[in-house]
C-alpha cells in the first residue's frame, strides 16, 4: 500500500491452525506440449506458435501451449460445418443425448484429475474445483442431454432446427465448467462447436478434448482452439460462424457486438458485474456475514456475479462489519491445492496488477481500506481479502467490477434508498437479499435491475437455472429451458 494510506490491519491471532492438506498431484499426466484439437485430432497450429501456461501459485511454467491463428480458425470452422452438415444435424436426437450422458459420466469419472489441473491452472482452491467446477460441469451435460431428443417438448407447438457451427468464447474463472455451460446445450441442440478458451487457463478444456475423444464424439462436432484474444477475433469475425456465445469483459463483448452488428449471426453475450448484496435488520446476520464472505471471496472475487458491493441497514452496520472482520480474519489465503485454502492465488500478474490499481485508486478516493493480517506465500501472484468502507456511490471502486477479493460496504436506511444505490451500477447480473421476510424479498426483488437474484444465500448455481443480465452485464440467457433457445431457430 501507498502512504497516506488508511489501511487498519486487525491482528488476529489464533492458538491453533491447521496442519497442511495438500491434494496429490502425481495421480495424472501432463503433456509437456498441447496442440490444437481440430476435427477430432490433435494437430499442431498453423502458426507454429506456442505460448506457456502457469501455475499462478508459483509462477512456474505447466506446460507450452498452441496459439491457433486465423488459417487455424478457418480449418476448424471448416471441420465443425462439415461434421454438422454430414453427422451431427442428421443424427437423430436421442443419439446426440446418449453422448453428451457419456462425456458427463467420464466427466465424473475423471474428476479428481481435472480438479488438481482446474486449480494448478487458474489458482482456485482445489474445494472449489472439486466440490464446484467439476461437479457442476459434468452436471450441464447430464441436464443437456436429457433436453437433446425433447426439443418439441421445450418450444411446444414450434420445430426447433439447429444453427449451425457455434464460436464459443470463454473467460479464466471457471474453465471447465464455462466450456461444459456452452458446449452442452449447443451439441443437444444439434450444432457443433468452435471453443476458445482464455490464454491463462486452457488445460482443461484440451483434458475435455481428449474426453470427447474417449468419448468417440464424431470428429468435428466439438473444435478446440487455444490463443489469445486475436484468436477470438478471429472466431467472431469467421464468415462460417453461424452463432457467437461469449462470456468475458464488457469492453471485449461491446467489441464483439459492433463486429457482429452488419451481420446476420446470432450472438449471447455474458458479461462484467458488479453485484450487491442488501442485508436487512431482521436478517439473520451471522449467516449473511457467511453468505457475503462466500460471495466475495469465492474463488479469490474473480466471479461475474460476486457480491462486491455490500449494503447494510443501519441499525446492524456495526455488529455486521465487526463480524465480517473476524470472520475474514480466518480466512486461509494460500497454496490453491491445500484443502483447508479458502482464498487461493489471483489468476495472472495482469489481473492482480488491475486489482492493486483499484484498490489504490479507492484509497486515492478517501475509502478506508481493511485487510486482516494474514501472510502470503512468497513467489506467485496474491491479494488480501479486503474491506472498504467510508465510500460514495460516485467512488471507481463502487462503480467498477474489479474481479478481486475487495468489497465495499455502505449503509441505508429505507428499503427505497438500498434498491436506489443497488442499481446505480452500469452493470445488472445478479444480486443478495438477507431477511427474514418473504414479503420483503418479493417486493425488493422486484426492484433490482438483475438477472439473477438470491435471498438467503449467495452464489448458487444448478443447470436448471437460467443465467444472465441485464445493461451492460449482457444479453440473452445460458442454463436450463431457457439455454436452449440461443441455439436454435424455431419454425
Ligand atoms: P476478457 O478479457 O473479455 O476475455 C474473455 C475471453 O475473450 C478470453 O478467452 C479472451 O482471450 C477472449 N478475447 C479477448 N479479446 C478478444 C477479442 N477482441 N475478440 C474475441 N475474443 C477476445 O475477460 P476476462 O478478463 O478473461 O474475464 C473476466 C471477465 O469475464 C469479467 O468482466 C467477468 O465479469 C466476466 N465474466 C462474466 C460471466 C457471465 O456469465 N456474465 C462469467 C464469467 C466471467 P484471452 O484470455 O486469451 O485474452
Ligand atoms: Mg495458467
Amino acid at each position: 500500500m501507498k502512504k497516506a494510506v488508511k489501511v487498519k490491519a486487525l491482528n488476529f491471532s489464533t492458538s491453533w491452525s491447521y496442519a497442511p492438506a495438500p491434494e496429490a498431484a502425481d495421480h495424472f499426466q501432463l503433456k509437456e506440449r498441447y496442440d490444437l484439437f481440430i476435427n477430432g485430432k490433435f494437430s499442431a497450429p498453423a502458426t507454429g506458435k506456442y505460448f506457456d501456461t502457469i501455475n499462478p501459485a508459483t509462477e512456474k511454467k505447466i506446460a507450452s501451449v498452441a496459439e491457433a491463428g486465423a488459417a487455424d480458425v478457418d480449418k476448424a470452422v471448416r471441420a465443425a460445418r462439415q461434421a454438422y452438415e454430414k453427422t451431427w444435424s442428421k443424427m437423430p436426437a436421442a443419439e446426440r443425448g446418449k453422448y453428451l450422458y457419456r462425456i458427463a459420466r467420464i466427466l465424473q469419472e475423471r474428476a479428481r484429475e481435472l480438479a488438481v489441473m482446474e486449480s494448478m491452472d487458474g489458482g482456485k482452491p482445489i474445494r472449489e474445483s472439486r466440490d464446484i467446477d467439476v461437479p457442476l460441469a459434468a452436471a450441464h451435460f447430464f441436464y443437456y442431454a436429457g433436453w437433446a431428443d425433447k426439443l418439441d417438448y421445450a418450444f411446444p407447438g414450434r420445430r426447433a432446427q439447429p444453427l449451425g457451427v457455434a464460436g464459443q468464447i470463454i473467460p479464466w474463472n471457471f474453465p471447465l465448467l464455462m466450456a461444459a455451460w456452452k458446449i452442452a446445450p449447443a451439441l443437444a441442440c444439434g450444432n457443433t462447436v468452435v471453443l476458445k478458451p482464455a490464454e491463462s487457463t486452457p488445460l482443461t478444456a484440451l483434458r475435455l478434448a481428449e474426453i470427447l475423444q474417449e468419448a468417440e464424439l464424431p470428429p468435428g462436432v466439438v473444435n478446440i482452439l487455444t490463443g489469445a484474444g486475436a484468436t477470438g477475433a478471429a472466431l467472431v469475425n469467421h464468415p462460417g460462424v453461424d452463432k457467437i456465445a461469449f462470456t468475458g469483459s464488457t469492453e471485449v463483448g461491446k467489441m464483439i457486438q459492433k463486429a457482429l452488428a452488419a451481420t446476420d449471426k446470432k450472438y449471447t453475450l455474458e458479461l462484467g458485474g458488479k453485484a450487491a448484496n442488501i442485508i436487512f435488520e431482521d436478517a439473520a446476520i451471522d449467516q449473511a456475514v457467511e453468505g457475503i464472505i462466500n460471495g466475495i471471496f469465492f474463488n479469490q472475487g474473480h466471479v461475474c456475479c460476486a457480491g462486491s458491493r455490500l449494503f447494510v441497514q443501519e441499525g446492524v452496520a456495526k455488529e455486521v462489519l465487526r463480524k465480517l472482520k473476524d470472520r475474514i480474519s480466518t480466512l486461509i489465503v494460500g497454496d490453491p491445492l491445500d484443502k483447508n485454502t479458502d482464498v487461493g492465488a489471483i489468476n495472472s500478474k495482469e489481473q492482480l496488477g488491475k486489482i492493486k490499481a483499484l484498490v489504490n485508486a479507492g484509497i486515492r478516493e478517501g475509502g478506508e481500506c481493511w485487510q486482516p493480517a494474514c501472510s502470503l506465500p512468497s513467489r506467485g501472484y496474491w491479494f488480501r481479502p479486503t474491506v472498504f468502507t467510508q465510500v460514495a456511490q460516485s467512488h471507481r471502486i463502487v462503480q467498477e467490477e474489479i474481479f478481486g477479493p475487495v468489497l465495499t460496504v455502505q449503509s441505508f436506511r429505507t428499503p427505497e434508498e438500498a434498491v436506489e444505490k443497488a442499481n446505480n451500477t452500469p452493470y445488472g447480473l445478479s444480486g443478495g437479499i438477507w431477511t427474514d421476510k418473504g414479503s420483503k424479498i418479493f417486493k425488493i426483488s422486484g426492484k433490482i435491475r438483475a438477472g439473477v437474484l438470491w435471498a438467503n444465500t449467495y452464489n448458487k448455481f444448478d443447470p436448471t437455472s437460467p443465467f444472465g443480465g441485464y445493461k451492460e452485464s449482457g444479453m440473452g440467457r445460458e442454463g436450463g429451458l431457457h439455454g436452449l433457445l440461443p441455439y436454435v431457430k424455431l419454425s
